[in-house]
């Protein structure tokens, strides 16, 4: 049996208590929201923190709200079943009810929150691991070791970003809302203070860097207290699509998220695309989404656009044995998973 490491658990209130905490508490220290991914990763000893902070009693957290100007809020606290479920959500941002529902089963979507989501540690079938299972092998770059067992002599962890709403909020141009203590390493993002604490925002598409020991450019210490997502557009259409190997419960072997907006003749003014589960970041597919513009849903100018952006994405998207599955097959798959994702808008 894999038992958990020895920590303390500490129970904020308020976001400033929450903050106050990380200012004054002497080891390392990690957040936890729902937990399934930080409790196997301590029962691994990837993490063995002196202090985890429950995040579940900061009323600020929880929460979906819909502000004058049609923009949302969702409060970090916020469970994938509730993302999933909300009517609110599934009507305004199809994709991101659709890809919280795709995230592993659900129990696990029962506990595990949207902020938990957007925060989750990389993953490597060399690094998710039992202790013994790594020392066996040797370890590696990412925890523990010198190596990198996916690329002989690399000198940078390219373990996954395999969180599926990242490629989702991504297309939505959403805005990460962090909280800190004045001196954290924060330095992204428009910022403002309220005394003790510091409040940023930072467009999700700033959050990750091409580094799979920590893809982040904020420390595990700012605390994401909201997602922000701008109005959709009138006509607004977006799907997600992922390959898993079991539909009911695994982690993307690759994953996509489109968002279209259109005009009043169904013609696309406005696109994004955006995949996962490749390298240590999302990967946006900047130049596939240009093809897009001006092409009418539904039209065989559309069906010729898609597929010319499916083959663009098979030579931009290049699947590396860094997780389980064979990565040629997930990559013959990339054209596949690209065309369902357009097919689901088409019928939406
Ligand atoms: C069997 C299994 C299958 C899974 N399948 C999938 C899948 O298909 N897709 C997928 O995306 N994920 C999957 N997961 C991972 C996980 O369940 C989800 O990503 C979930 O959304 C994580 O949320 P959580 O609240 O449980 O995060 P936690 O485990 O509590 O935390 C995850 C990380 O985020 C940090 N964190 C949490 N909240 C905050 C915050 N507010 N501010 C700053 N940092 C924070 C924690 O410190 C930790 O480092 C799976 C996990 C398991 C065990
Ligand atoms: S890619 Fe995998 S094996 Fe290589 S350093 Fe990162 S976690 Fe370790």
């Amino acid at each position: 049996m894999l038992r958990l490491p020895k920590f303390e658990v500490l129970k904020p209130t308020s976001v400033e208590e929450t903050v106050d905490l990380i200012r004054s508490l002497d080891g390392e220290t990690r957040f936890i929201a729902g937990g399934t991914d930080l409790n196997p990763n301590m029962k691994h000893r990837l993490f063995t923190p002196d202090y985890v902070i429950a995040l579940g009693g900061v009323a600020e957290l929880h929460g979906i709200q819909i502000a004058a100007d049609g923009s949302m809020r969702i409060g970090a606290m916020t469970t994938l079943t509730n993302v999933n479920e909300a009517t609110e959500i599934a009507s305004r941002y199809p994709a991101l009810a659709q890809a919280a529902g795709l995230v592993s089963g659900p129990q696990l979507r029962n506990m595990g929150t949207l902020g938990g989501n957007v925060m989750l540690d990389t993953r490597c079938q060399w690094y998710n691991q039992t202790y013994f299972w790594r020392k066996a092998l040797g370890f590696c770059m990412k925890k523990d070791g010198t190596v990198c067992h996916v690329v002989e002599g690399g000198s940078k962890c390219v373990a996954a970003a395999s969180n599926d709403s990242a490629p989702v909020l991504i297309t939505l141009n959403a805005e990460l809302e962090f909280a800190s203590a004045p001196s954290s390493l924060m330095t992204f993002g428009s910022s403002g203070s309220d005394g003790s604490v510091t409040r940023k925002h930072i467009p999700i598409a700033d959050l990750y860097k091409a580094d799979g020991i920590w893809n982040k450019n904020v420390a595990p210490t700012d605390l994401l207290v909201a997602i922000h997502i701008p109005a959709p557009s009138a006509n607004h259409r977006s799907a997600y699509s992922k390959l898993r190997d079991r539909g009911s419960i695994d982690f993307p072997l690759f994953g996509i998220a489109v968002r279209l907006d259109l005009d009043d003749n169904n013609t696309i003014t406005d696109a994004a695309v955006c995949a996962v589960a490749l390298q240590a970041r999302p990967w946006p597919l900047k130049k596939a989404a240009s093809l897009l513009i001006g092409k009418t849903v539904g039209s065989n100018e559309y069906s010729e656009a898609v597929e010319l952006v499916a083959a663009l994405a098979a030579k931009q998207c290049r699947p590396m044995p860094n997780i389980p599955g064979d990565h040629e097959y997930r990559h013959a798959m990339v054209p596949v998973f690209t065309r369902r994702a357009f097919r689901a808008i088409a019928a939406q």
